[in-house]
């Protein structure tokens, strides 16, 4: 990284430090583009950033990023800046008194109805209490259809109004489909093919992405402060689409998080990464890092998250509603010849790193085939 000083300015203003940002930085500095990235915040890593606390412990400070991909191009990609550690994520669900597996799979829910059936009988339970639904359009839709109202209810009905603020019933069926049940006793929470955490953490790879002749880099600032500032000659925004654009048609909802961390004189504090509390607390989920990234310390910390409708941005809501705001938005920004917007706020999707991440470079070849003249054939970016 280098001072952002360069008398001819950059070719390119990234707007962002977090993964659609870094990638896109790394990418066109790798091609010979002279970049300037900005952050508003006063580190790079966007929500994935993290850093060690007063106690030593590695947190992740806006909440736990446990990263999972199918894609060997995207986890290739990464691996030329990190090592990994092998990492699979389980989550524990505090419903009626009990800590059982999430998602529900065979083992819940023998475990919390003191039952002993097998795959197949579980599957024709499933069947029996599964309430019929014409159309799957919400969230609600997507879990009474396949397993009931009875563990709709302990498991997803109070979890998403707490996350959400919005009854299942609100919101597109996208959101619990991202929590599928299981037949299986696989109680892991991904079962993507790559699962493992960034070796030294995801700080340490940013790091490693910006370090480049190319880069600079800029924090505590927000773009507008220097937009007309600095020459440049294309725009990457990766903040919020509606924000670019001064909230013209109103302002998209995004949920937003606060977060408790606490560092506690205990070397473990709960069995898995993460606890859920569907239906008790304001908080809906207590994370434990030390299980996440593998480190030994003779503490730990743990962070509780309350979800709001106020903050800093971090969900879009995917109501239907939503999406044609958004698509108001998407179309002025299309008109834009000299600004690209990628990421997860940009393009109001609820995106998870790695798709993130395939978005960028998907970008990046694009603007590449945009700048080649014609004919030429671009060697592919991977
Ligand atoms: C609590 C939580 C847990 C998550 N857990 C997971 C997980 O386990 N696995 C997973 O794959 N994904 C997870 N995600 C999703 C993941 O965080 C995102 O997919 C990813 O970080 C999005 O990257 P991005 O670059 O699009 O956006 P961001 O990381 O949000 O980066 C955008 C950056 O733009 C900056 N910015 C905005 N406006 C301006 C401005 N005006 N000027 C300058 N800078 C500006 C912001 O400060 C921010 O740093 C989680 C998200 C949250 C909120």
């Amino acid at each position: 990284m280098t001072e952002a000083s360069s008398p001819q300015g950059f070719d390119y203003l990234i707007v962002g430090a977090g993964f659609a940002g870094a990638v896109l930085a790394e990418r066109l500095a790798s091609v010979g583009q002279r970049v300037l990235i900005v952050d508003k915040r006063p580190h790079i890593g966007g929500n994935a950033y993290d850093r060690y606390d007063d106690a030593g412990v590695l947190i992740h400070p806006y909440g736990p990023h446990i990263f999972h991909t199918n894609s060997k191009a995207v986890f290739d990609y990464l691996s030329q800046f990190t090592q990994w550690r092998p990492y699979q994520h389980r989550v524990l669900a505090s419903v009626d008194g009990q800590l059982v597996p999430m998602p529900i799979n065979l083992d819940t829910v023998n475990q919390l109805y003191g039952l002993s059936l097998n795959a197949s009988q579980l599957e024709d339970y499933f069947a029996s209490v599964a309430e019929p639904v014409e159309q799957v359009r919400t969230s609600e839709d997507v879990v009474v259809s396949k397993v009931g109202r009875d563990l709709y209810n302990k498991f997803f009905r109070g979890y998403t109004r707490k996350q959400w603020g919005l009854d299942p019933s609100e919101l597109d069926a996208s959101v619990t489909a991202r929590v599928p049940t299981r037949t299986s006793r696989d109680n892991r929470y991904f079962q993507d093919t790559y699962q493992a955490m960034p070796l030294h953490g995801y700080t340490r790879m940013f790091e490693a992405m910006l370090n480049h002749p190319n880069i600079s880099v800029m924090l505590n600032t927000d773009y507008r402060a220097i937009e007309t500032f600095i020459p440049w000659r294309h725009m990457i925004y990766t903040g919020p689409i509606d924000a670019y654009f001064g909230h013209r048609y109103g302002r998209l909802p995004y949920r937003s998080l606060e977060f408790e961390h606490r560092t506690l004189p205990q070397a473990q504090f709960q069995a898995v990464g993460t606890v859920n509390f569907p239906n008790d607390y304001a908080y809906t989920r207590v994370s434990e890092f030390k299980h996440i990234t593998g480190q030994q310390h003779d503490q730990t910390s743990v962070v509780y998250e309350y979800p709001t409708a106020e903050g800093d941005p971090y969900y879009p809501v995917p109501r239907p509603e939503n999406a044609e705001l958004y698509k108001r938005y998407a179309a002025d920004a299309e008109q834009l010849t000299n600004v690209t917007f990628v990421g997860r706020l940009a393009t109001y999707r609820y995106y998870n790193m790695d798709q993130v991440v395939a978005q960028a470079l998907a970008t990046f070849q694009r603007l590449q085939e945009a700048q080649a003249p014609a004919g030429v054939e671009l060697e592919a970016s991977l």
